[in-house]
């Protein structure tokens, strides 16, 4: 085989040519060297054939981008490589009139009116994704909240239609509205018809010739939107909210996407959290546990007062049922748990020191339940 020209040079376009510059061009050679236009001419098939070749792969972002860094290595007895390895390819002159003439001779069947319709169909935008930081309150008590969030809202220019205002899409001349093209290969097995999504539309039957200047055609821009969530009680740190339809604009008319908000809370330096349950450590003298007292603990909706009773000992957990978290899409209310720290004090003077000495000399074994049962076993175990 002759050694192979570049595909630029074939479609006589240079290196930087845009799409429709390319296009343009393509239309013009295959109009001017069809095969069935030039019977038995063997240079026409042949140059046909060339041009064919180019702008398939020039035609095709992925392609021209593999033959930009490749070159015609980049699609020998690949997929890209049907006519370089085969005859005359059997592209049909309909096609070709089609893509001249803007869908003069028709679509191609049953088949195609379902493929458009699934390319065309309306899509729910996508997902916006935002973080938000609470505090431990606001999170046990539900708190409503301004926050930003940037998406992609319908272009108000175009109202989302993508094309310049007074003008509207067009059949895409390629596939005349179809969305689909056939594709005729030589096989070994011989030539092989096939159907597959229209290159130039990428399946949407339409193309847009005047795209709307101020989204350049697609139909969204990115805006910057204050709105207002509402943070439920009983949310906790880690779990997500979704917000539904403040996401990005939908497609062909589809709903907006949701948003989805990632929720920290912040730690707190009294609370933590087990599920529902709230735990709080409440710190008691001495005396308080020994005699037993009133003492104020705090509560998430507030202060409460509570009777720690005499001989509280350290660690005690003290449940008040219901002064816990809301529970979350669901009913009633988890409990707050106190959990009693008996603090030992210290720097005591030497006075001080001796009234407990001498407090702790009035003391049997009967004040030390535990003691008395500790010391009893060692006793039994070492004698
Ligand atoms: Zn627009
Ligand atoms: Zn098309």
């Amino acid at each position: 085989m002759a050694e192979k020209r570049d595909y630029y040079e074939v479609l006589g376009v240079s290196k930087g040519a845009s799409e429709a510059e390319i296009k343009k061009a393509y239309r013009k050679l295959a109009k001017e060297y069809h095969p069935d236009l030039h019977p038995n001419d063997k240079v026409a098939e042949a140059k046909f054939k060339e041009i064919s070749e180019a702008y398939e792969v020039l035609g095709d972002q992925q392609k021209r981008e593999k033959y930009d860094r490749f070159g015609h290595a980049g699609f020998d007895g690949g997929s890209g490589g049907g006519y370089s390895s085969s005859g005359f390819d059997g592209v049909d002159l309909g096609d070709i009139f089609d893509s001249m003439f803007g869908g003069g001779f028709g679509g191609f069947g049953g088949f195609s009116g379902r493929q458009q319709r699934s390319q065309n169909r309306p899509m729910k935008g996508e997902d916006v994704y935002i973080g938000v930081t609470i505090s431990f309150l606001e999170a046990c008590l539900g708190v409503r909240k301004d926050i930003e969030i940037r998406r992609l809202d319908l272009c108000d220019v175009c109202n989302g239609t993508k094309v310049k205002p007074g003008t509207s899409l067009e059949n895409c001349p390629t596939c005349s509205g179809t969305g689909q093209v056939k594709v005729t290969k030589r096989t070994p097995f011989g030539v092989m018809s096939s159907v597959s999504t229209c290159p130039n539309c990428h399946g949407q039957g339409r193309v847009i010739n005047n795209p709307c200047p101020s989204c350049s055609g697609s139909g969204k821009k990115p805006v910057t939107k204050r709105i207002n969530i509402n943070i439920p009680a009983g949310i906790d740190d880690g779990q997500t909210l979704f917000v539904s339809a403040q996401g990005n604009a939908g497609e062909n008319g589809g709903p907006n996407g949701d948003l989805q908000i990632a929720v920290t809370v912040r730690p707190d330096p009294l609370f933590r959290r087990d599920g529902f349950n709230i735990i709080c450590e409440i710190p008691i003298t001495y005396a308080q546990a020994v005699s037993g007292a009133e003492v104020v603990v705090p509560t998430i909706e507030g202060k409460v007062k509570y009777f720690v009773p005499e001989g509280t000992q350290p660690g005690t957990i003290f449940r008040l049922k219901g002064k816990g978290v809301k529970k979350l899409n669901s009913y009633g209310k988890g409990d707050m748990l106190i959990t009693t720290v008996i603090e030992v004090p210290k720097n005591l003077t030497a006075a001080q020191k001796k009234y407990i000495n001498d407090f702790e000399l009035t003391l049997t074994e009967n004040n030390y339940r535990k003691r008395k049962g500790f010391f009893e076993k060692l006793k039994s175990m070492f004698g």
